[in-house]
């Protein structure tokens, strides 16, 4: 484990070049990869100096710098002229001391490492010295130790990474990509160092990126703050508990529904003692908790610490170091299983449309189909096989707590089907039919037509409503938005939009060069609807605004006008800035969702998207809405 926060540094130094004896016991082969290696073992050193606060400062995603300061027990200066050197480590001596290796780093390389690829710098003062003292090593020529005026702690500076090795620069990514791993390494460490359930112990990180505050936890933030951090609140608000004991060994940390397993294993995190790492065998141990529960190929998200007696681990088994041997896996593997499985049956298992939908586009590697509604007209009973409740068996009270369940009259003359309440359906199969043949027994069921209901609404944003061959979802606002968008556009194209003239003009304050703007396309505008005028230098007055729009803000359309065209520099009648122009009028306009909308109004909306053509997305290509097919529904169930 860590040295204690108060420990100071011994009398003539800590630090010893290893003997060959103990040399050749250990993996060899320290590589400095990219940034994230330098962040990793930079890390490594500041915890076993036991900081309690380390900041990680990054320039050009690490490649042009990092910088890592930690607030821990510092290096006399005897100890900096060594600190370079291969083999040169405080933390080990004998090949005894390999049995009961506590801290995370151990072999005395990492420092000597980047010195040759890189040029770097050390400045320390240890706890209670008066002043600190500073060394630089580039591409392994060692500077002299001059004094440095500093707080107490250690800083790490590693500059142009590979400076001296072009062909290693050249497998470095992108900025951002080397951003991203750098951060990546941080959060694993922080989330291997929270604070205790008294609030003590843990470790506070700091990354900056270019002078940029990318992430932070504070030393008193525990694991599951951490993962909130890291992760979001959507996970960490599922997160169940795990708290287990054997002997010695311990088990504690986080498990998640099996709904938020993912392909990759990167929200699967052990931490041995404090230490991140990987571990076949504990990998297959949370597998094993999860069976039964998670589908095939997805890895389980959790976050365990595993406490043991550092004599029956063996972490010198990688250079990498994130691989640890366990000793006496038997036991320990059942041990862990059933703690795990407890803990995992606690969660919540129920699957939520939205993880569903996520969970098949990931299968299919593809978007959710979408389909255009079914044709209109006058028609019996669909011979799909699709089939939705009579609203008598699902409709009005029976639905949840906060859903509207709203069953529409047929329309004249529009065939049989839902008319008569309990009347059954002729030609329709009952029960076990073809395409009932999955639903309870003693449940009627109705046939699909049209754009008949019954309608669910949700939340008052959604609406649900059975199609021949599954169910949709439909966002109210994204298809009203659409709509608008289209008829307004018809009515364009047509020349004749329909104006609606304010009673009292809305006037809008503007800059002088913007009333300008508006002034010279005030015809254009009146061809798309938008009746304004100056009014003075630095107004305009709004006088008429296209009778389509729905409770119009002619302030935020007047200001997206002019926004449009200044960006485009073209006149609002070039087709592209009207389609611009007039996408935003009708996202201003739908202000749909949170609207309860009764069945008559649900049904005159799905008639006119039925009739508009373009109706599956909205003018910014979110979908209107989604499908669930039958074979959709197989897959999420299992039943294929
Ligand atoms: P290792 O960590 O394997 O010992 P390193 O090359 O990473 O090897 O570091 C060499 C030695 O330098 C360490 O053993 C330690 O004594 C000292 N050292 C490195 N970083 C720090 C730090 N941030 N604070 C105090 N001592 C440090
Ligand atoms: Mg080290």
């Amino acid at each position: 484990m860590r040295e204690a926060a108060n420990e100071t540094v011994p009398e003539g130094g800590r630090i010893a070049v290893l003997s060959e004896v103990v040399r050749n016991q250990i993996a060899a082969g320290e590589v400095i990869e990219r940034p994230a290696s330098v962040v990793r073992e930079l890390l490594d050193n500041a915890i076993d100096a036991g900081a309690s606060r380390i900041q990680v400062d990054l320039e050009e995603g690490g490649m042009r710098m990092v910088r890592v300061t930690d607030d821990g027990l510092g290096m006399i200066p005897e100890d900096l002229g060594l600190a370079f050197e291969a083999h040169a480590t405080s933390k080990l001596r004998t090949p005894e001391d390999l049995d009961h290796i506590a801290s995370l780093g151990f072999r005395g390389e990492a420092l000597a490492s980047m010195a040759s690829v890189a040029r770097c710098s050390i400045r320390s003062r240890p706890r209670g010295a008066d002043v600190g003292a500073e060394i630089t090593e580039e591409g392994g020529r060692r500077g002299k130790i001059t004094p440095a005026g500093m707080p107490e702690g250690t800083i790490v500076e590693v500059r142009d990474l590979f400076f001296n090795t072009p062909a290693r620069r050249r497998f470095l990514k992108r900025e951002q990509t080397e951003l991203s791993r750098c951060t990546e390494i941080v959060q694993r460490v922080a989330l291997a160092h929270p604070a205790d359930e008294t609030g003590q112990g843990g470790i506070g990180f700091v990354v900056m990126h270019g002078g940029r505050r990318v992430f932070d936890v504070e030393p008193g933030m525990d694991l599951l703050a951490r993962i909130r951090r890291v992760f979001g609140d959507e996970l960490a608000s599922e997160l169940e508990p795990v708290e287990a004991s054997m002997g010695s060994t311990r088990i504690t940390g986080y498990v998640a529904p099996p709904r938020f397993g993912r392909r990759d294993a990167r929200r699967q995190m052990w931490f041995l003692n404090g230490r991140p790492m990987k571990d076949k065998v504990l990998t297959r141990v949370l597998k094993d908790a999860y069976r039964g529960v998670l589908i095939d190929g997805l890895q389980p998200v959790g976050f365990l610490q595993l406490w043991m007696d550092p004599e029956s681990v063996d972490v010198n088994v990688h250079p990498a170091k994130s691989e640890v041997r366990l000793r006496d896996e038997r036991s320990l593997f059942g041990f862990l299983v059933n703690a795990l499985k407890e803990a995992v049956m606690r969660t919540n298992m129920a699957t939520p449309g939205e993880s569903m939908v996520d969970r098949l586009r990931r299968r299919e590697g593809r978007p959710m189909q979408r389909e255009t509604l079914p044709d209109p007209g006058p028609r019996g009973p669909s011979s799909a096989g699709a089939w939705i409740p009579r609203p008598d068996a699902a409709g009005g009270t029976a639905a949840g707590e906060g859903y509207i369940v709203r069953e529409v009259p047929p329309r004249e003359g529009a065939g049989q089907g839902l008319s008569g309440a309990a009347d059954p359906v002729p030609g329709a199969p009952q029960g076990a039919g073809a395409g009932g043949a999955e639903l309870g027994e003693g449940d009627r069921w109705a046939p699909v037509d049209d754009l008949r209901g019954p309608y669910i609404q949700v939340d008052r944003t959604y609406i649900l409503r059975a199609v021949p061959d599954g169910f949709e979802i439909i966002d109210q606002h994204a298809l009203h938005e659409r709509l608008t968008f289209e008829e307004l556009r018809r009515e364009v194209k047509a020349g004749k939009v329909e104006v609606q003239r304010l009673l009292t003009p809305e006037l809008v304050d503007l800059t002088q060069a913007d009333v300008q703007l508006i002034t010279v396309h005030q015809d254009a505008l009146r061809r798309i609807g938008l009746e304004v005028e100056p009014f003075g230098d630095k107004t305009v007055a709004v006088h008429g605004l296209p009778a389509r729009i729905r409770r119009p803000d002619p302030e935020a359309i007047v200001r997206d006008v002019v926004d449009v065209i200044a960006r485009t520099g073209k006149a609002p009648d070039a087709e592209d800035v009207q389609e611009e122009v007039l996408h935003r009028t009708s996202c201003r306009s739908s202000i749909m969702a949170g609207d309860t909308l009764d069945e008559s109004s649900i049904r005159a909306l799905l008639e006119r998207a039925r009739d508009a053509g373009m109706d599956q997305t909205c003018p910014h290509a979110r979908p209107t809405r989604v499908k669930f097919t039958l074979a959709d529904l197989e897959k999420a169930f299992h039943r294929t």
